[in-house]
C-alpha cells in the first residue's frame, strides 16, 4: 500500500522536524537523477524534485566531521558553504540546525578534534555534538573528555547506540556520557529495566524504521533472519512512556521520506492520535528554542 493511502491526510500535512538525518544520505535531484541513470534507472529530475519539496521543516542535520578530518578537508570551509547554500530557504520556512558528527571507530582523538573544529566554527546553527559508526569498536567509557568538552562548549550530547549493538551501549551513552537522545536505540527492547531508564529520564530514541529494515538491525535486535516493518518495536517503546522522534538516517541511501517513515508507524499499528504525538515529540526534543524553530 501506498504511504499516501496508509497515512492519515492530517498527519501527512502538519508541520515536522527531523532530527536524525545524514548530510552524506541527503543529495540534490540533480545528482540523484545522474546516480540512478548510472545504475539503469531513469528518473525525471521533476519527479525527484516533488520529493524535496519541504515547507514547514526543521531539521538537524548530522555532519561526518569525522570523515572530512579524516579525509584532510577543512571542516570549517565546508561549514562555511553548507550554511550559504542552506541559509536561502529560511524564509520559506525550513530551518536547519547541524550536529558535529565523530565515527567512534577512529577513535578518541580524532573524536576531540570535531569537537575542537566545532568549536572554531563559532556558530550557534551547531547544536550538538556526536558519535556514529562503528559502536563494537571503541568502549563508549573512554570519550568521556571528548562529550565534557563539547559540554563546555555548550553543545548538546548524542550518540548512535543500540541500534546494532546491544541495550548496553545505550545506558553507557547516558551514564558515561550525557547522551540527550539517542540514535536509533531499538536495542532498548530487549532490556525492560532500560526501557524503564529511558522512560524515567525522557531520553528519546530517534528511531528510523526504514534504515533498520534496510541496514538489518532490526532483524539483528529482534534475533530473526528476516523483519518485517510491522515486527517493529516502535509502538512498543512509545506506549512504554519512551519518548520517540521519528527520521529518516540517510534518505537518499535508503529510499526512503519523512512521510514514508509516518506511513511505517501507521503499518506497526499505531492510532492517528499516536503519530500526532511523535510530530509534536519531533519539536519538543529539538536543540534549537522553539521561537527559532518556528522563526517567530
Ligand atoms: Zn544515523
Amino acid at each position: 500500500m501506498t504511504s499516501l493511502l496508509i497515512l492519515p491526510a492530517r498527519i501527512a500535512s502538519l508541520p515536522k522536524a527531523e532530527l536524525h538525518l545524514h548530510l552524506e544520505g541527503s543529495i540534490q535531484p540533480a545528482t540523484v537523477c545522474a546516480l540512478t541513470a548510472r545504475h539503469g534507472v531513469v528518473m525525471a529530475e521533476e519527479e525527484v524534485r516533488q520529493r524535496y519539496a519541504y515547507h514547514d521543516f526543521y531539521t538537524e542535520v548530522t555532519l561526518s566531521i569525522g570523515v572530512m578530518l579524516l579525509r584532510k578537508q577543512r571542516p570549517e570551509a565546508n561549514f562555511e558553504a553548507l550554511i550559504r547554500a542552506t541559509e536561502p530557504f529560511e524564509s520559506s520556512g525550513l530551518r536547519f540546525r547541524w550536529v558535529f558528527d565523530a565515527a567512534r571507530q577512529f577513535g578518541v582523538d580524532a573524536a576531540m578534534e570535531v569537537v575542537e573544529s566545532a568549536e572554531r566554527c563559532h556558530s550557534k546553527a551547531i547544536v550538538a555534538f556526536g558519535i556514529g559508526g562503528d559502536e563494537m569498536s571503541i568502549p563508549t567509557e573512554e570519550f568521556r573528555p571528548v562529550y565534557n568538552r563539547a559540554g563546555q562548549i555548550g553543545l548538546h550530547k548524542l550518540m548512535h547506540a543500540g541500534e546494532v549493538g546491544g541495550p548496553e551501549k545505550i545506558r553507557e551513552a547516558i551514564e558515561f556520557l550525557g547522551a540527550e537522545r539517542i540514535g536509533h536505540g531499538i536495542a532498548a527492547i530487549n532490556d525492560p529495566k532500560l526501557m524503564d531508564f529511558l522512560a524515567e529520564r525522557k531520553i528519546p530514541l530517534e528511531i528510523c524504521p526504514g534504515s533498520n529494515m534496510k541496514t538489518a538491525a532490526l532483524a539483528k535486535q529482534l534475533g530473526r533472519k528476516d523483519a518485517r516493518i510491522e515486527d517493529h518495536p516502535l509502538p512498543q517503546l512509545l506506549r512504554h512512556g519512551i519518548p520517540v522522534v521519528l527520521s529518516t538516517d540517510d534518505p537518499a541511501m535508503f529510499h526512503t521520506t519523512l512521510h514514508e517513515e509516518y506511513a511505517n508507524a501507521a503499518r506497526m499499528g499505531l492510532q492517528e492520535h499516536e503519530l500526532v504525538s511523535i510530530v509534536e515529540m519531533g519539536f519538543e526534543h529539538a536543540f534549537a528554542p522553539a521561537r527559532e524553530i518556528h522563526g517567530t
